[in-house]
């Protein structure tokens, strides 16, 4: 599950760790692919990721095993991270050159024999190489929208991307999941964004939407997820919630490649000309 949305600061990496915290919770085995040079993702999930790491960039770029990289999350069982350094910031570059570039990450995916139930990509806010590799690699698209204004602007041209490489490189890729994030019920704006956003995508939003909530700020500081800092906070239930959703609606779980394939094309079409 590819978590993309170019626009800065919407929520990506919290999403993407506190899903994959629930669904570890929840009994799954899950492997975190940190592909931001950022490295939030790997902090989030108190993962060491300082430039002598082994990490993703080593995976991209020098053809290491992704199973030389992917380290245990401390506190959560079934739970995995495939850390981003510094280095990965040069990588957009250097990827550039090298055979094969959008597909590196989709091949060491392939190669990776551990049993896993989920894998979820956090990406950088960029529709660079790096994005492109992540959405080679995935099955599917998560897109946190943040409820405020401006939510939707931009999200064509990533819609627009994921067309592209459905049609050239990934024929299965499409649009699965779009997550609220930040909500504030109590704003007039939060609620009409969340409306149009429903209207605009129908069925792939999920019902639960994130509560704007301070645990949730404050668990990346001390390297944990806010299921494990504040198991019984606002934000830990509304990400378990979303978890449940998703695992129910069994993304991911029975694949049916052909089948989200030709649903996808019509949803994406409508998206698409519904979105610019
Ligand atoms: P980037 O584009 O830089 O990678 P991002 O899309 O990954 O950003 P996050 O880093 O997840 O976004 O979130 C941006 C900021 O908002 C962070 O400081 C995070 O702690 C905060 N934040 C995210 N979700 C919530 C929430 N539900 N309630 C309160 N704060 C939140
Ligand atoms: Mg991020």
């Amino acid at each position: 599950m590819v978590v993309a949305n170019q626009k800065g600061g919407v929520g990506k990496t919290t999403t993407t760790v506190n899903l994959a915290a629930s669904l570890a919770l929840h009994g799954g085995r899950v492997l975190v692919i940190d592909l931001d040079p950022q490295g939030n993702a790997s902090t989030a999930l108190g993962i060491d990721h300082h430039a002598e790491v082994p990490s993703i960039y080593d995976v991209l770029v020098e053809s290491k095993p992704l199973s030389e990289v992917v380290q245990p999350v401390p506190d959560v069982e079934g739970l995995f991270c495939a850390p981003a350094t510094i280095d990965l910031a040069g990588a957009e570059i250097e990827l550039v050159s090298l055979v094969a570039r959008e597909s590196r990450l989709q091949r060491a995916i392939q190669a990776y024999e551990q049993p896993l139930d989920y894998i979820l990509i956090d990406c950088p806010p960029s529709l660079g190489l790096l994005t492109v590799n992540a959405l080679v690699a995935g099955a599917e698209v998560l897109i946190p929208i943040q409820c405020e204004y401006y939510a939707l602007e931009g999200l064509g041209q990533l819609l627009r991307n994921v067309d592209l490489v459905r049609g050239h490189l990934n024929p299965a890729l499409h649009v699965s999941t779009i997550l609220l994030t930040m909500y504030d019920g109590r704003t007039r704006l939060a609620s009409q964004v969340a409306e149009e956003v429903r209207n605009h995508f129908g069925e792939e939003v999920l019902r639960t939407s994130i509560p704007r909530s301070v645990r949730i700020s404050e668990a990346p500081s001390y390297g944990q997820t806010v299921l494990t800092y504040d198991p019984g906070s606002s934000g830990a239930l509304s990400y378990l919630e979303a978890a449940r959703e998703i695992a129910l609606r069994g993304v991911g779980i029975h694949y049916d490649a052909q089948q989200a394939h030709a649903g996808a094309q019509n949803d994406q079409q409508n998206m698409a000309e519904g979105i610019q």
